[in-house]
């Protein structure tokens, strides 16, 4: 068995934060709902990921996390596995809103994070809806009457959906900022800002980015509670 220390510098990880639990070095110890590990088992997964080890263990915490991490490095499982025990633990009606929402730059990465939600979130029976501009709004408005625990978006459409008001974020607990860098890149700020505050303070907040400019520290920095910091590799 590695020490959390030794794992983490064979993995280039290095945390910042209170009391950062050590990392889940395998699927066994991450005690996640046997219909979850079925799903990780049938992907043919052997292991979880640095950033997805690092991660796990803070994200059940309840705690707000940055990690900073280069594309490929299995993010989208990282906050989207500790995303459906949230939702297990709230037991909120989908009918009134989304639980888990997601924000992402662009339609494709919106729709394969919906992809990978829908994969692995089967067996533990969530719903999933994704919203994206250059489509059609009435098929996107008629799922979210349909309810989802889930809501995958880009923030330009989220932000219409919110202005036409066919679309209640009350119940999202649940935050996640991936490829923030992109979306600021993409000049999103004004509608991520929108959004979030349609949200209750009361929640758990989550950013994933590649890069740690400026800009993403301090939208890091309005957004998230005395968040951990987790980087892989020498990415800054
Ligand atoms: P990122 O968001 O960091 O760019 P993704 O979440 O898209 O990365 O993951 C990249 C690929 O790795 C996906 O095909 C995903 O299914 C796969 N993957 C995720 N977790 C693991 C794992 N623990 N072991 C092997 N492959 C994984
Ligand atoms: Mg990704």
């Amino acid at each position: 068995v590695l020490s959390a220390e030794s794992y983490r510098r064979r993995h280039e990880i290095s945390v910042t934060g209170d009391n950062v639990p050590p990392p889940f070095t395998s699927f066994e110890a991450t005690g996640f709902p046997s219909e979850i590990l079925r799903e990780v088992h049938n992907a043919g997964f052997s292991a979880p990921t640095p950033i997805q080890a690092q991660s796990w263990p803070v994200a059940l915490q309840s705690r707000d996390i940055v990690a900073i991490a280069k594309t490929g490095s299995g993010k989208t499982l990282g906050y989207l596995i500790p995303g459906f025990i949230h939702l297990k633990r709230c037991h909120n009606d989908s009918q009134l809103g989304p639980t888990v929402l997601v924000l992402s730059p662009t339609r494709e990465l919106a729709t394969q994070i919906q992809d990978e939600a829908v994969k692995f979130g089967k067996s533990s029976r969530l719903s999933c809806v994704c919203l994206y501009g250059g489509a059609p709004k009435g098929p996107q408005l008629r799922d979210i009457d349909r309810g989802a625990d889930i809501v995958v978006a880009t923030p330009g459409r989220l932000n219409d959906i919110l202005e036409m008001r066919r679309i209640s974020l009350h119940q999202v607990s649940y935050l996640v900022l991936d490829e923030a860098d992109r979306m600021l890149d993409m000049g999103f700020e004004p509608q991520i800002r929108k959004i979030v505050k349609e949200v209750p303070a009361r929640r758990q907040t989550l950013m994933y980015t590649a890069t740690w400019p400026k800009e993403v520290r301090k939208i890091a920095a309005d957004l998230l509670v005395n968040p951990v910091q987790v980087n892989i590799g020498n990415v800054d």
